[in-house]
């Protein structure tokens, strides 16, 4: 199997007179060394089902191709969705192995098959969103690594009292145990970003309560975070229907309402949701 160097790339995208979008996220990796560490980062086995999301010109999808026993790419821009199982053709004989489907990795509901491991280079502007989706949506993802933009990797894997702990630490929290897993240099992007990137890794655990327990909590963590330099009696206090109130139902359940949202773990937050 050959992987996507920078010659290929550029074939590819002259061949497509692709202008690659911004709002999209279009940074295309042209290091395929760099692909194969990200695969063996997610350790990703012979016996898994990866799922991609953004495949663009295939980069990583050759390198998962050369591990995984299928891949599921989703593409949201159907020019980069069309071309990736003739690239795929062209680089390897794994054509089989590929399942492409060109649509808003946000609408994704279900799928055919059960993905065991997550595996992408996320688009930069929708990376949060994306993952918490797929985390809601595909139970059977028990795992991945993810390439973002490295603060938004920081916030992913901060913890409790950290700067950069807030509503996607949170929240990823309900779903997984997530840690920083590495840098990613800039140079290796066509067109390079402004900004550097992570990658991030997160393996699922169990929820610590059901889908309304969820919601409740989810609810919780964007009031406590809403503005960050209020307390949680204050911040809370339209969800108990006074600051008064919201601090006697704080102290009821052994949480100082003097505290804000960034002292508190997702165990935190569910005891206050359980309040509520
Ligand atoms: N995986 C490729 C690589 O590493 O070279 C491309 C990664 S590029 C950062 C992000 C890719 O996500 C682009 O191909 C873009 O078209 C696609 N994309 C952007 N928004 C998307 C969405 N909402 N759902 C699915 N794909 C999306």
């Amino acid at each position: 199997m050959s992987l996507l160097g920078a010659a290929e790339i550029r074939e590819l995208a002259a061949q497509l007179d692709l202008r690659p979008a911004k709002s999209l996220g279009q940074n295309f990796v042209h290091d395929g060394n760099v692909c194969r560490k990200i695969v063996r980062t997610a350790d990703v086995v012979e016996s898994d089902i990866a799922l991609e999301i953004g495949p663009g010109l295939g980069s990583l999808t050759l390198a998962l191709l050369e591990v995984a026993r299928e891949v599921i790419a989703v593409e949201i821009d159907s020019r980069l969705a069309q071309q990736l199982p003739l690239t795929v053709a062209q680089h390897s004989d794994r054509s089989d192995a590929l399942q492409v489907h060109n649509l808003d990795a946000l609408q994704l509901q279900s799928l055919e098959k059960d993905p065991t491991v997550l595996v992408a280079n996320l688009p930069y502007n929708v990376s949060v969103p994306v993952l918490l989706h797929l985390l809601e949506t595909l139970p059977s993802l028990q795992r991945g690594v993810v390439m973002v933009q490295a603060e938004v990797a920081d916030r992913l894997a901060a913890k409790p009292h950290s700067k950069e702990y807030g509503v996607p630490s949170v929240k990823a929290a309900w779903w997984a145990d997530v840690t920083g897993a590495g840098s990613v240099s800039r140079t290796i992007f066509w067109p390079q970003p402004n900004v550097d990137s992570k990658l991030v890794a997160f393996t699922r655990r169990t929820p610590p309560g059901d889908e309304a327990m969820r919601k409740k909590v989810f609810m919780v963590i964007d009031l406590a975070f809403a503005q960050r330099r209020k307390m949680l009696r204050a911040a809370l206090s339209s969800l108990f229907g006074s600051s008064a109130a919201a601090e006697s139902a704080l102290q009821s359940v052994g949480i100082d309402p003097t505290l804000r949202g960034e002292a508190l773990d997702i165990q935190d937050f569910c005891t206050i949701a359980k309040c509520v």
